[in-house]
Parts: C-alpha cells; sequence; structure tokens
C-alpha cells in the first residue's frame, strides 16, 4: 500500500481506450491502492487484469442502449464506498472527462463533503489518431480539434450547431457516432463541407480486435457499414487527415485548397 488514496476518497481514474500499456503509471497504482473499484463496460480486460485478485471490483457498466446501472445509482455506490471510509477507484473508460459523466460524480460526491481526484487518461481520439497514425492537427490546415458526441438520449433529437461545424480547418472527432455515421455525413455536407472531406473510422483502438477504415466524407455510412462489427468507434473528420494518406492523395488534397 502506498499512501496516493487516502480512505474515504474517490478517485475518477481514466483507463485509457483498452490496451493496458497506455494506462499512466499513476492510475496502475491507484488500481493496486484501491479498497474498492466500480468500472464501466468500456474499460479494457488488460487494464481490469491489473486488479489485484483480492480487491472488490464492481461492474457499473453502460453500453448504449444497455444501461446497466443508471447514473443515479451509480452516484449512491460511490457515495456509500467512500462514506464507509474505503479508498474508492472508479475506472473509466479513456479519460474521466471527456464524455465519461464525471461531472456528476464529481457534483454528487463534492456535495457530501468527499475528497474527490481525477487521474487523466487517454482519450478514444487520441488513440484513435494512433491507430490510423494521423496528427489531428496541422500547421496550416486544421488548427483547431472539435470533440463532439452524435449519440441523443433515447427519444431526443441532436441540438447540434452543423454549420459551426462544417469547417474544414477544424477535425472532428465524433464519440459514439457510428449509428450516426449517416446523419453526420449528410448534415456536414448541407451544412458546406466538401463531399471528398477524408474520415477515418476507427474502431476498437489499441485492441487486438482494431480495425481502421480509411474513406471519405461521403462514403462514410456505407464504409462503417461494410467494415465494421460491435466494438466502440470514433469517427474522424477533417481536410487535415488528407496529407497524410499516401503522396498522391495528399497531391490533390493541397492542390485543391491551393
Ligand atoms: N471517456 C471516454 C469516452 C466514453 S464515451 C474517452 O475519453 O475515450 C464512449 C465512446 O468512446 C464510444 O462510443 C466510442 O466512440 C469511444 N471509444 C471508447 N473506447 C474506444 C476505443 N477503444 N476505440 C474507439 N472508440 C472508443
Amino acid at each position: 500500500m502506498d499512501d496516493l488514496i487516502a480512505p474515504g476518497d474517490v478517485w475518477l481514474v481514466g483507463a485509457g481506450p483498452g490496451d493496458p500499456d497506455l494506462l499512466t503509471r499513476k492510475a496502475e497504482r491507484l488500481i493496486r491502492n484501491a479498497d474498492i473499484i466500480f468500472y464501466d463496460a468500456l474499460v479494457g480486460p488488460g487494464v481490469l487484469a491489473l486488479i489485484p485478485d483480492t480487491t472488490p471490483r464492481v461492474s457499473v457498466g453502460k453500453r448504449s442502449g444497455r444501461h446497466s446501472k443508471d447514473q443515479r445509482s451509480i452516484n449512491e455506490l460511490l457515495l456509500d464506498a467512500a462514506l464507509s471510509g474505503q479508498r474508492v477507484v472508479r475506472l473509466k473508460g479513456g479519460d474521466p472527462g471527456i464524455f465519461g459523466r464525471a461531472g456528476e460524480e464529481i457534483a454528487h460526491l463534492a456535495e457530501h463533503g468527499i475528497g474527490v481526484y481525477i487521474c487523466p487518461g487517454i482519450t478514444a481520439a487520441s488513440a484513435a489518431a494512433a491507430s490510423a497514425t494521423v496528427s489531428l492537427t496541422m500547421r496550416g490546415m486544421a488548427g483547431g480539434l472539435t470533440l463532439l458526441t452524435a449519440h441523443a438520449r433515447a427519444g431526443a433529437t441532436l441540438d447540434i450547431d452543423w454549420a459551426r461545424l462544417a469547417d474544414p480547418a477544424t477535425t472532428l472527432c465524433i464519440y459514439m457516432g457510428k449509428a450516426a455515421a449517416r446523419m453526420v455525413s449528410q448534415q456536414l455536407i448541407a451544412a458546406g463541407l466538401s463531399r471528398d472531406t477524408p474520415a477515418i473510422v476507427v474502431e476498437n483502438a489499441s485492441l487486438p480486435n482494431e480495425g481502421v477504415v480509411r474513406t471519405r466524407l461521403d462514403l462514410l455510412e456505407i464504409a462503417t457499414a461494410a467494415a465494421l462489427r460491435d466494438g466502440p468507434a470514433v469517427l474522424l473528420i477533417g481536410m487535415a487527415l488528407a496529407g497524410q494518406g499516401n503522396a498522391k492523395e495528399e497531391h490533390a488534397y493541397f492542390a485543391a485548397r491551393n
């Protein structure tokens, strides 16, 4: 035991995209020193394997459409464990602060006087870019990066300002967007983004069953449907991705811009 986690504290720990080698050393220390660990469905099996056999682990897994515990019950479980004086680790896929509902957990715990801390993790967009060997920003081409989700709550419609997103100088990283690929490509094209804007879909980034599909905006839906299984995937869209394909493509895209 080291004293990184105090009894009664909660650490929201980024588990990264799945490959246990992409975990931070701090995350590993926290995992080894927790009295109890609550984890999400997207935490990789290799990361879970680092949990000592004697440490109780509780799955509070959520995959879209299959909610096993609602957020309120998760908040209560974390609070009860902290109030009983345990060292609590809440393991979340990727980075806890990116589409990880960390805000609700922090607010609930802080309201009850619990010490709550974050250990950052590698987010899916970074892992996906690494899998495709691309840079998400590019000098002179993409000076900005937008992380967004294309997942609406059941029955709700997406409230997205497509005109603002259809900016060729910004790379888009779309989380939870596989089912929305058709809508995303239609809306972005309607808002003015070029049909041949490069797009890359990365499924199961960093895991042995990873898949990388390189396509273009107007073919996004077909490419996604044809090539992917049912793992989590990120959609990357933007002109910056062009220069990083083969040399011929690179030339064509640069020519189109200049
Ligand atoms: N906090 C997480 C995101 C949780 S939302 C993070 O920072 O990465 C869940 C979404 O993340 C999935 O629908 C998918 O879009 C993305 N995702 C998570 N792990 C992934 C992986 N290994 N490969 C590709 N996308 C992933």
